[in-house]
């Protein structure tokens, strides 16, 4: 007898169990919509040609090696990266109070954030907005911080629950950490305006709240960079101190590439390099240091004005794409008559759509239309075509009526 024979059979995740779900349906029609990662319009994966030229240019150099990186990473990449997020001209950077490093994506860098905090900080709970992406709440438990929930997301309205939000946060004791999702909240699409922002701001800086960003989507909500690191350069502009994870997995679209950084805005230089120096203390046990070629590559384009113009270009195609095929699907209920207000399409931005199908619906739509979605309904826009609108409006029209 195995000495395993004890252990349960696990659930798949809720979100990489739709791909699961899908690959064993034979039927032709069938579409998934569950996967966060870009399609082009053909329905394929999309590597970007900036990618391309900078894994050439990095093949062609003759001094390459293969040696271990530094615990905290490639240099040049962990500079790129601040600067994308804080903007080349912060004066945080400038006045060297951040620390970067490069962690497993946005993933490791969450959790490599978690795990400091938990180590090093006064208040273990960390509040996250209800809904969030699904493997939050997991990453800061597991990291040993305790998890709360504000209210996020308004049903009725299919938008931000500002006032709950707000009186959430108000009553979280003082020097709790906040995760805000940067742009393009997953699951939802329901972003704070600037205004909302700045409100958000005050609150946390009057109550003394740690802000932790989690940027996995920079670019890919609007198409401009600059205009989705907004809320985060709001925060860093007022000189207080706050945690960043980026991921490169969806702007870069180097999503098996495990490539991240995560960044901690500090009040002083030498407080940022007490807790550098930390931070590799919490990296060395878990994976000793991260790998090099996807750092590379992010690198090379960052730190190249020819390719870095390239990349904000093909990133805004995708941006744009994905926008295109909110104001398409919209267009296609709207002809179809399908009853009830679907206007939250066009107003939620970023690779997901939060339809308001419940589970029921998912459910029909997957086993009557073998369209595959997260059971929350969520929808992939980056998933979808001009080709596959009409079948996914046919089973959205057939849910509802
Ligand atoms: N955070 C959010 C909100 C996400 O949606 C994702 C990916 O789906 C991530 C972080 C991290 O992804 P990765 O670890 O692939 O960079």
């Amino acid at each position: 007898d195995s000495v395993f024979s004890q252990i349960a059979k696990a659930p798949e995740d809720p979100i990489l169990g739709v791909t699961v779900a899908f690959n064993k349906d034979s039927d032709t029609s069938k579409l998934n919509l569950g996967v966060g990662a870009y399609r082009t319009e053909e329905g394929k994966p999309l590597v970007l040609n900036v990618v391309k030229q900078a894994e050439q240019k990095l093949v062609n150099n003759p001094s390459r090696i293969k040696e271990y990186l530094p615990i905290v990473g490639l240099a040049d990449f962990n500079k790129g990266s601040a600067k994308l997020i804080f903007g080349a001209d912060s004066p945080a950077i400038q006045e060297n109070r951040v620390t970067t490093v490069q962690c497993l994506s946005g993933t490791g860098s969450l959790r490599v954030g978690g795990e400091f905090l938990a180590r090093h900080y006064h208040e273990k709970t960390i509040y996250i907005p209800n809904p969030t992406w699904g493997n939050h709440p997991k990453i800061f438990t597991f990291a040993g911080l305790s998890v709360k929930t504000y209210r996020y997301y308004d049903p009725t309205t299919r938008g931000l629950d500002f006032k709950g939000l707000l009186e959430d946060l108000g009553n979280a004791p003082s020097g709790a950490i906040v995760l805000l999702h940067a742009c393009a909240h997953n699951p939802t699409g329901v972003d704070p305006t600037i205004q909302q922002w700045e409100e958000i701001r005050q609150l946390i800086r009057s109550k003394a709240l740690l802000p932790f960003f989690d940027s996995a989507y920079q670019g890919f909500a609007s198409g401009s960079l600059d205009a989705d690191a907004k809320p985060v350069r709001l925060f860093v502009a007022d000189g207080g101190e706050c945690f960043t994870a980026q991921s490169f997995a969806k702007n870069m679209g180097l999503y098996a590439e495990r490539v991240g950084a995560l960044s901690i805005v500090c009040k002083t230089s030498d407080v940022a390099s007490r807790v550098e120096s930390q931070l590799k203390l919490v990296i060395r046990p878990m994976y000793s240091s991260p790998p090099l070629h996807g750092a590379s590559i992010v690198s090379t384009i960052l730190n190249d004005s020819d390719l870095y113009n390239e990349w904000t270009l093909e990133l805004k195609a995708m941006a744009d794409r994905i926008i295109s095929m909110r104001t398409q699907l919209l267009e296609t209920l709207k002809a179809k008559g399908t009853p009830g207000d679907w206007t939250h399409i066009i107003k939620q931005i970023g690779m997901f759509t939060f339809t308001g199908l419940n589970a029921e619906q998912v459910a029909f739509m997957t086993k009557e239309y073998h369209i595959y979605m997260t059971s929350d309904g969520r929808i992939s826009m980056a998933g979808l075509s001009s080709k596959t609108i009409p079948h996914l409006a046919d089973a959205m029209h057939a849910a509802v009526t």
